[in-house]
């Protein structure tokens, strides 16, 4: 039985108050339990990591990150290691993200590093992947796929989330169709199956990422291997953010 996950990728957004605001908006409608039967997540940028995550309470809405370094500590000016981040009470790390591969040059290699170190903190590793619109056009995407699934994942199948993101929907308003969503996440279980094995890789969650929006979260998480979403943009709105987890098919 794979729950739906609701997870809210604040990217560089946000001084102190608009998170704690964010944060206590979402812990008000999370927190008085009628809502959908879902896990939530919210990854603040790092420096307000500590007042989102009391804001949050105890609403259930769990902490992350949106990176970690690779190492568990040391000469690494600028960069935070995955046992600081739990330290803070986060349970997961995004790592991979294409903001990340794309901005600072991660390649596979790195990210399965870093995921590695994710789970070595007791962090679960929400490792994201997706083609490029360029490989989308040649055909490439199912091959991108498999190379970045093959390279980046981590030892672990217990402390695994896996994020589907075609780069091109990502904070441009394009949506993969029902179609494209669905042939990509039955590859990806795939791949992760050939990786983990079958039994493993039928309970790890498969998130979609890209553009998702109150308005077409229901038929993307209605797809049989989505299990739930990376929300970007629309994570930045209360209101929104809670309307798609409204669209959760439950368990
Ligand atoms: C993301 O950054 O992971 C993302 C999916 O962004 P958006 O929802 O804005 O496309």
């Amino acid at each position: 039985m794979r729950r739906t996950l609701i997870a809210g990728n604040w990217k560089m957004n946000g001084l102190r108050a608009d998170g704690v605001a964010l944060a206590t908006a979402l812990a008000e409608k999370v927190g008085a339990g009628d809502g959908p039967d879902c896990d939530w997540l919210v990854c603040p940028p790092a420096q307000i990591l500590l007042p989102v995550g009391e804001a949050l309470g105890d609403s259930g809405i769990a902490l992350g990150a949106q990176d970690c370094h690779s190492a568990e500590a040391g000469a690494h000016t600028g960069d935070i290691g995955a046992g600081m981040l739990r330290d803070v009470g986060c349970s997961t790390v995004i790592v991979g993200h294409s903001e990340r591969r794309v901005d600072h040059g991660e390649g596979d290699e790195l990210v399965k590093a870093k995921a590695g170190a994710a789970q070595a903190a007791g962090l679960t590793a929400l490792v994201c992947v997706g083609e490029t619109e360029a490989q989308r056009v040649a055909g490439q995407t199912l091959e991108v796929l498999a190379r970045q699934v093959t390279g980046s994942m981590p030892a672990l199948a217990s402390s695994l989330v896996v994020a589907y993101e075609p780069v091109w929907a990502i904070g441009t308003g394009k949506v993969a169709t029902p179609d494209d969503v669905a042939e990509a996440h039955g590859h990806i279980r795939g791949l992760l199956a050939k990786i983990f094995g079958e039994a493993a890789a039928a309970e790890l969650r498969i998130l979609y990422g890209g553009s998702v929006k109150p308005d077409n979260a229901a038929d993307l998480l209605a797809l049989e291997d989505v299990d739930g979403a990376l929300v970007g943009g629309a994570s930045l709105k209360a209101e929104d953010f809670w309307a798609i987890g409204q669209a959760s098919p439950g368990p």
